[in-house]
């Protein structure tokens, strides 16, 4: 298996704050290409079935071991939802049926025993994730028995970040109270839009009470680092309805708040075809939604993250930013270092060492695989020594919007403006229209450059260059 040693953390260039005051609409017009989210490098896509689940015992063995080991990530899926949002193009399992939780919990109790085992005696966490689906569609007994299902089987450290996903019309105070007692202290809601002509064609009924009492009670529980997610373009939105939807958020006043642009994909996700096309804001609506909200976050304080995500500059992604810590992971940005990360529930995807690896997509795969003993793992990638150099510059550019090529060259051993002949003449257009400058020693994004720094990222992205399925992948706007 290939072993590389991961870069030293590269000195951020030093940089002024957050986003200029507005965006170029005209280049956003432009780059507004499909394309990945990176969360990882190679992206899902680019998965084999090849890799199977003796690949995955093998990096686990391998994991063992090396010298050094970073305490774990954990992620767990929680797939069930109970009514379906019709923008949703999460895997999720849309059912009223309370029931089908336990047998869930079953199995993904037998996947965790497996996974503790092949960790050997280095069990320390330092991170998790509950994501779904709804993590709160279990009864307060359920979670209850997950976590210490997996507090039997890891060792969690008491300075940890322990995160779930809590839609809000699930989540009475009440419970809150429960998941703090738990060991939560990180939580990220679901709002979308407070408009409720919007709520009604998504699908989505929830008052702005219910939001604001869920987070009072996080706060008044401990919870640090509240995030919000919003979407814009959605059915029935405007730059008026949504600007009151933001100042509301902004009332509450979140530690980081997340802006995803909604694509419209009803070919591929089957509940969008309930959404009116008639329903849907213009292009230029759209835009002119997103660069209101961008302008009321800036006004607000909120630093600008990168690639849809902002944060109050004390909270720990614009601190970690700042020091160049930040990193980049399946759930989106997250405080380094960026060890290893088991993942648990169906379609979960893990990273060990340099490799990837996802659980079977549906259930009934998921427990055939785990009631016959084995891992329900269809499909990953080890990573090759390019591969592993390009996600370090992708990271790079996504979490401190620079590069130091000196760091690149020391770590992976190439001769960084030969190796990249390619891609620096393709971010010559960028530096023509100042969003990336070269310096010696250094590429960096400019602040104008920051919001597009997907599309800088991108160009050295080996596998999208001839990439004939950008369908899979959303837009900018
Ligand atoms: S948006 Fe969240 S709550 Fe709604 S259907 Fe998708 S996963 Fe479920």
């Amino acid at each position: 298996m290939l072993s590389v040693a991961p870069p030293p953390a590269p000195t951020p260039a030093p940089r002024p704050e957050s986003l200029p005051a507005q965006i170029d609409l005209d280049l956003v017009q432009r780059f507004d290409k499909l394309g990945p989210r990176y969360t990882s490098y190679p992206t899902a896509d680019r998965f084999v079935e090849a890799y199977d689940e003796q690949s995955y015992r093998q990096a686990m063995r391998t994991r063992l071991i090396g010298a050094v080991r970073q305490p774990l990530s954990l992620y767990v899926h929680l797939p069930f939802c109970n009514t379906i949002c019709f923008y949703c193009g999460c895997n999720k399992v849309v059912t009223r049926d309370k029931s089908r939780a336990a047998r869930y919990i079953h199995y993904l109790g037998k996947e965790v025993e497996m996974q503790a085992a092949l960790a050997g005696d280095d069990r320390r966490v330092r991170q998790m994730h509950w994501g779904g689906g709804t993590p709160t569609f279990l009864s307060d007994h359920e979670m209850r028995v997950v976590w210490e299902l997996l507090r039997s089987n890891f060792e969690f450290t008491p300075e940890g970040e322990y995160a779930i996903e809590i839609d809000p019309r699930s989540c009475p105070p009440e419970t809150i109270r429960l998941l703090a007692e738990l060991g939560f202290n990180r939580a990220s809601f679901g709002v979308q839009d407070f408009d409720p002509a919007v709520q009604r064609a998504v699908n989505r009924i929830q008052p702005y009470e219910m939001t604001r009492d869920v987070i009072a009670a996080s706060r008044a529980h401990g919870f640090r680092s509240l995030n919000v997610d919003l979407i814009y373009g959605l059915p029935k939105q405007s730059v008026s309805s949504f600007t009151d939807t933001v100042e509301r958020v902004l009332e509450l006043r979140p530690d980081r708040i997340a802006l995803y642009s909604y694509a419209h994909l009803p070919q591929r996700f089957k509940p969008q075809r309930r959404i009116l096309d008639v329903d849907l804001p213009s292009a230029a609506e759209k835009l002119g939604i997103m660069a209101r909200a961008i302008d009321l976050f800036n006004r607000a304080g909120y630093i600008y993250i990168g690639m849809d995500h902002f944060a109050l500059p004390d909270d720990e992604l614009a601190r970690a930013q700042r020091s160049g810590t930040l990193t980049r992971n399946f759930q989106g940005y997250t405080v380094g270092p960026d060890g290893d990360m088991l993942s648990f529930g169906v379609s979960a995807i893990a990273k060990v060492g340099p490799t990837y690896s996802q659980n079977a997509r549906e259930l009934p795969a998921y427990y055939d695989s785990l009631e016959q003993g084995r891992l329900p793992i269809i499909r990953g990638l080890e990573l090759t020594a390019d591969d592993l150099l390009r996600r370090a510059i992708i990271v790079a550019l996504m979490c401190q919007f620079c590069v130091s090529i000196e760091s690149v060259e020391a770590a992976h051993l190439v001769d960084f403006d030969e190796y990249f002949a390619y891609e620096l003449e393709a971010l010559k257009e960028f530096e023509e229209l100042g969003l990336v400058e070269r310096e010696p020693g250094w590429i960096a994004v400019t602040p104008k450059g920051r919001f597009f720094v997907r599309a800088i990222g991108a160009v050295f992205d080996k596998y999208l260059r001839a990439d004939k399925n950008r369908v899979a992948y959303s837009r900018i706007i």
